[in-house]
């Protein structure tokens, strides 16, 4: 391999500062092409399975803490821990408790998956453009969440609040069937993908092969599994049934409480107004969307097919369930704290991530914080050995931390779990998980860009030291 000199690279957008290393070309590209050809340990493969299994199961102990506890979440485990006989403890739990397949749900389920296909295939759209892949493929993508998610709920109001053809509640109603159906999505989906991988991929170089069966139907195969040319899987589960759905099931378990107390607790309509600005900001920024870690790095497996159909909309919105059992009547004073803690995240977490869009759409000809941008000037190779260019902001919050962006969403995150109160863990389920999920997010970003960026990467965790928390972490 030859040595060649480098520039780095350090540019204000107006001024280069330049220095020499000397380094060998492309040397991160060696023998691997970044994100792919991971080597997969025995440890890995058995937390694999043990993410395999234990999830569903988790979803189900909280569907059974909710609807037969008021989601009080030791309560059917000390139900059976204190019972003499544990075994048929258990058992009666799950007779009495588990949710039953029911056809109006499935056909409520499938209706619906079935609405966003449509939606997303045929509404207008504007064509945006992920990362390049690891195989040098730039796909597009159609970016027409929002009409989608404006007309979902658009028919929901209007077939609940003037045609009659169903109560608000309805999706709270169909809770424990609805459940059943998505699961049986989302495992056909899992294995669908699987299948396809290996029969009908829609980018053969953009797979990867871990060469364990746990770990490739954990995290897929496939980077871009499509249909046609626009019909993206990963955008499409990432972003329609489940994430469109968020904002309707909480403003059906709100149907739900009014419909249970007479009225609707500041507690579950500060949660609402929290939740729809999550997502509309999610849909407002599509493109954006585009160029984060989901769409740009994780491939589609159970983790993104199973995770979009069940986890995210049973999971996600666990807080208005708790709400409709506990009701909780904030003061004006905590009404005020939760809300100044939401914005505040929301204001940090939309103000970082545009920074980086802005310094990648203009290539670091822009200001960041009143002062031209500084920037490092990086290459990578993809597989097809060609050299393409990039950038790394190191200025502005991203001269802060790695990733300041995540500590926006854990006080949006945690702000919603607070409207809750402090009486029982389970609605604080959200912010754990989503801390658990950044850390080890961090972790893996760090991995991939490493080697996608190699020498380049080495000198912006110099300028940049911290990954989360300035002087912390
Ligand atoms: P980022 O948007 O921070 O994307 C990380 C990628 O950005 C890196 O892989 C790299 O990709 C690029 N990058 C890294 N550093 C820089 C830099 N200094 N300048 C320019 N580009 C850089 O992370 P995520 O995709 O994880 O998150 C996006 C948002 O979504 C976050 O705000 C996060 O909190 C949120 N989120 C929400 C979740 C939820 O379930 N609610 C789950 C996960 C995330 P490359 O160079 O290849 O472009």
């Amino acid at each position: 391999m030859a040595v060649q000199q480098r520039k780095t690279v350090v540019t204000e957008t107006t001024k280069t500062e330049t220095t020499t290393t000397s380094t060998k070309n492309v040397d991160h590209q060696v023998g691997k092409t970044w994100g792919r050809d991971r080597d997969v340990s025995f440890g890995t493969i058995l937390i694999s399975l043990g993410i395999l299994v234990m999830s569903p199961i988790w979803v189900c102990y909280t569907y059974i803490s909710c609807n037969g506890y008021e989601c009080a979440m030791s309560a059917p485990a000390l139900e059976i821990y204190n019972a003499p006989d544990a075994l048929v403890a258990l058992k009666t739990l799950l007779a009495r408790e588990l949710p039953t397949f029911s056809p109006y749900a499935a056909r409520l389920f499938f209706t619906w998956l079935t609405l966003q296909a449509v939606l997303y295939a045929f509404l207008p759209a504007q064509i945006g453009y992920g990362q390049r892949t690891p195989a040098g493929h730039l796909l597009p993508y159609k970016v027409n969440g929002l009409l989608a998610w404006v007309i979902s709920h658009s028919i929901y109001a209007a077939g609940g609040l003037y045609f009659g053809w169903w109560k608000l509640s309805i999706i709270h109603d169909n809770w424990g069937g609805l459940l059943i159906a998505a699961n049986a999505y989302g495992y056909f989906l899992t294995f669908f993908c699987y299948i396809k991988a290996h029969l009908f991929p829609s980018h053969a170089a953009d797979r990867k092969f871990s060469g364990s069966f746990i770990y490739d139907l954990l995290m897929g195969i496939e980077f871009n599994p499509r249909f046609g040319k626009y019909f993206d899987f990963k955008l499409f589960h990432n972003g329609r049934p489940g994430i469109v759905a968020w904002t309707m099931i909480n403003l059906s378990f709100a149907a739900a409480q009014y419909e249970k107390i007479g009225y609707v607790t500041n507690s579950m309509i500060l949660l609402n107004l929290l939740h729809a600005t999550y997502v509309l900001d999610f849909f407002y920024n599509e493109d954006w969307y585009l160029r984060t870690i989901d769409i740009a790095h994780d491939h589609f497996g159970f983790y993104l097919a199973w995770g979009d159909s069940v986890w995210l909309p049973w999971l996600y919105t666990l807080q208005s369930h708790y709400l409709v059992r506990n009701p909780v009547d904030l003061t004006p004073i905590q009404f005020a704290f939760i809300f100044a803690v939401g914005f505040t995240g929301y204001f940090i977490f939309r103000s970082v991530n545009h920074q980086k869009d802005i310094v990648r759409s203009t290539n670091g000809e822009c200001m960041i914080w009143g002062k031209p941008a500084k920037v490092i000037r990086t290459s990578f190779v993809t597989s097809d050995g060609k050299t393409h260019k990039s950038l790394l902001l190191c200025s502005g919050y991203w001269g802060l931390s790695r990733h300041f962006n995540y500590v926006g969403d854990l006080l949006i995150s945690l702000a919603m779990c607070m409207t809750c109160g402090t009486k029982h863990l389970l609605p604080y389920f959200y912010i754990i998980y989503m801390t658990i999920l950044l850390l080890h997010r961090i972790q893996r970003d760090q991995t991939r860009c490493k080697g996608k960026y190699g020498k380049f990467w080495e000198e912006y965790m110099k300028v940049v030291p911290y990954k989360l928390i300035p002087y912390v972490y």
